[in-house]
């Protein structure tokens, strides 16, 4: 399987366990402002981290949620309003800017922290029924409506990402948004009755043209942009000419191992398939 998370001493444990005191004083917290990552400066020029109890407590936080924990630390969600001032020593990043600089538990920790404050966002009202929802038990991550019972949990939505190969060489593809030079995998949202591996034949298809056989499952990564969960597969290339018909894409084509281009950052399920792959790992 693929080396995508941290190694188990340093792992994030996901979890909701209610925390009896709400500002723990050996918490880690992860603190949005207006979709954006607070995070603390690094006293010696070292990278930046999370906020610990210190650096949260001059923030006037809402929506918080314990999301798990972190080297034994509980880990808690925060936000606060678009245009709260920062104190001195917090910087604030994007989330996808931050997997260069946190380490890798931190990183998942922030990215479930995302995710939970989305939903928490999103599902003040009953999208059943239009009235108030709220979350009755801190320990169950599931929102209930007052009025008709409707129960919300987190989405969560499949996606393939899928590294097609042929031989040696494996096909990369690059989107007109993406910085100058890089390039990643197909991917996409699987369909309503869709199966994974139809869902994996028919983006290949879409946004290449190519066919493709010998599905085969390799790793999975929770994504909080805002809710996918990356499937990741590696598929044999059996036909077709590389053709860029549903307007996705700016360029597909073939690399072959030695002569890389600039590949999708660090933590993200893409890059570890295409290391995997390059190891040898078929
Ligand atoms: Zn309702």
């Amino acid at each position: 399987m693929l080396a995508i998370f941290p190694t188990p001493d340093e792992r994030f444990s996901p979890g909701c366990d209610a925390v009896p005191d709400p500002r723990p004083d050996d918490a880690r917290w992860c603190v949005y402002r207006g979709g954006d990552l607070l995070l603390a400066a690094a006293p010696d020029d070292g990278p930046p981290g999370l906020l610990d109890a210190a650096a949260a407590a001059g923030l006037s936080l809402t929506r918080t949620h314990h999301v798990g924990r972190l080297d034994g630390h509980p880990v808690l969600a925060g936000e606060v309003a678009p245009g709260a001032a920062l104190p001195d020593g917090l910087i604030e990043s994007n989330l996808r800017a931050a997997s260069s600089v946190l380490r890798p538990a931190e990183w998942s920790a922030a990215a479930l922290a995302s995710q939970v404050l989305h939903w928490d966002r999103t599902t003040r009202f009953c999208g059943d029924c239009g009235s108030t929802m709220s979350q009755p038990d801190p320990r169950e991550r599931a929102r209930r409506c007052g009025q008709c019972g409707h129960v919300v949990y987190p989405r969560v939505s499949p996606c393939v990402i899928v590294l097609v190969h042929d031989g040696e060489r494996l096909l990369l593809t690059r989107q007109a948004s993406w910085p100058a030079g890089r390039y990643g995998l197909v991917a996409g949202f699987v369909e309503a009755g869709e199966s994974l591996e139809a869902c994996v034949r028919r983006e290949v298809d879409e946004e290449t043209g190519l066919c493709v056989d010998d599905i085969a499952y390799q790793g999975s990564q929770p994504w909080p942009f805002p809710h996918q969960l990356m499937v990741g597969f590696f598929a044999r290339y059996t036909g077709g000419e590389v053709l860029l018909r549903d307007g996705e894409l700016e360029d597909a084509r073939w690399f072959e191992p030695g002569a890389m281009p600039t590949l999708p950052p660090r933590l993200s399920i893409a890059r570890s398939l295409i290391e995997h792959f390059l190891q040898g790992g078929r």
